[in-house]
């Protein structure tokens, strides 16, 4: 198996999550495709689908999707489907009526029993695990940006100045919003007073912390709000990525080189989704925001101009300290711990490289597939409740009012 094109990692769209709102969203216009003469469809949630989809706005989507096609939406909560975001679309024509089940499997990407839907589905790269990667570029004496370069198509740059635009507008509107975000828990906009706050305090927007935060603030609100971000690798992990190019231009680093950094974020991503997984409701936090956390890593490492071991140890290290993290999102929405988790990550993710670069290159003991592999065997092994269903850790512990 080689890997799939890193496009399929960031994908613009609305928020608030790329499970249960992207991915529905495309399995709407998947059915909406394949069938004609549509009298109506009935769309039945399972697992995390049906236990935080209100919270995360799925059935708002379905709603929104299938627009004037009559159709209804049910959260059957019960039943136990092999994956958990799995949805059953009942598709009654004029030809007779259709069943079929679409499994939401993270950052946007939705597959079918049999067959991947995805049209970017192809396998571009030959290698599918970071060593070999790591060893090929070392040997031909080229970049992991040059490896990038070498397999995806023409476009993937201009593709990824528009990743850097999108990113840029979700974080100017975050900071410029206020109110509450949708739901029950009553959670301020918080950016903008952040930012205010920043520029009065000792060090003003010299604070690397306080300035990477407000920019994963401002972009992960957007996201809870269902504004327009990219996924990176997820919507809930969204905030992590342009707090870390944030970091990048205090630092006075090009735009060219981001834009180049974040193709190389895309290596990770790509290989963390195709080893293992993105998705909270399968393997937690750890998948997304601890993902996201490795793909920042990689790209400040790549930014600084750092070797390409030094770049790999980096996003190694921010994966390994993200192994175990939960997803518990009280009471379904992607506000709590997800926002403040994001810039927390972002942090950590320049401190990882900070670390790798001073750890000796020939003492390294856990490779970043080590780390990619336990990822996933502790995510299957991890409690449900666990896995973005609300129904454990803070999700349990907080209760907003009625
Ligand atoms: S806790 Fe993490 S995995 Fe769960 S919804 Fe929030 S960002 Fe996504």
């Amino acid at each position: 198996m080689g890997l799939r094109s890193i496009k399929e990692i960031f994908i613009v769209g609305h928020g608030p999550s790329s499970s249960h709102t992207m991915g529905p969203h495309f399995a709407c216009d998947y059915i909406l495709k394949k069938y004609k003469n549509i009298k109506h469809i009935s769309v039945t949630l399972y697992g995390s689908l049906a236990l935080t989809g209100k919270g995360h706005l799925t059935d708002y989507i379905i709603d929104l999707s299938l627009k004037d096609i009559p159709h209804e939406v049910k959260f059957d909560k019960t039943t136990v489907t092999e994956h958990p975001n799995t949805m059953t679309f009942v598709v009654d024509t004029n030809e007779g009526k259709f069943s079929e089940n679409v499994i939401s499997i993270g950052g946007g990407s939705i597959i079918t029993i049999d067959n991947l839907l995805d049209t970017r589905i192809k396998e571009i790269y030959p290698h599918q695990y970071m060593t070999d990667i790591m060893n090929y570029c070392i040997e031909k004496d080229i970049s992991l940006y040059q490896y990038v370069e070498m397999h995806e198509d023409k476009n993937t740059y201009d593709y990824f100045k528009n990743v850097l635009k999108v990113m840029d507008e979700a974080v100017v509107r975050g900071l410029n919003a206020e109110g509450y975000l949708p739901g029950k828990l009553k959670v301020r906009r918080k950016a903008k007073e952040m930012y205010i706050s920043m520029e009065h305090s000792a060090l003003g927007a010299k604070d690397v912390a306080m300035n990477v935060a407000v920019h994963s603030f401002a972009v992960s609100e957007e996201n809870a709000a269902g504004g327009i971000i990219v996924t990176a690798p997820t919507c809930g992990s969204a905030g992590v990525i342009p707090g870390c190019i944030q970091y990048l231009r205090m630092k006075g680093v090009s735009e060219e080189n981001i834009i180049k950094g974040l193709m190389v974020a895309g290596l990770f991503g790509i290989i963390c989704k195709m080893n293992a997984s993105v998705s909270g409701a399968e393997c937690g936090c750890q998948a997304e925001i601890g993902v996201a956390c490795s793909m920042g890593a990689a790209m400040i490492a790549h930014c600084f101009g750092k070797n390409t071991i030094d770049i790999v140890q980096s996003a190694e290290i921010a994966l390994e300290h993200s192994l175990g993290l939960t997803c518990d999102p009280v009471d379904g929405y992607v506000q709590i711990p997800c926002i403040e988790r994001c810039a927390l990550f972002a942090i950590k993710a320049i401190n990882a490289v900070k670390l790798a670069v001073i750890i000796p290159d020939d003492d390294i003991h856990v490779s970043y597939d080590d780390s990619v592999k336990t990822m996933y065997k502790t995510g299957i092994d991890m409690n449900a409740k666990y896995k973005e269903t609300s129904l454990g850790g803070l999700a349990e512990t907080i209760k907003p009012d009625d």
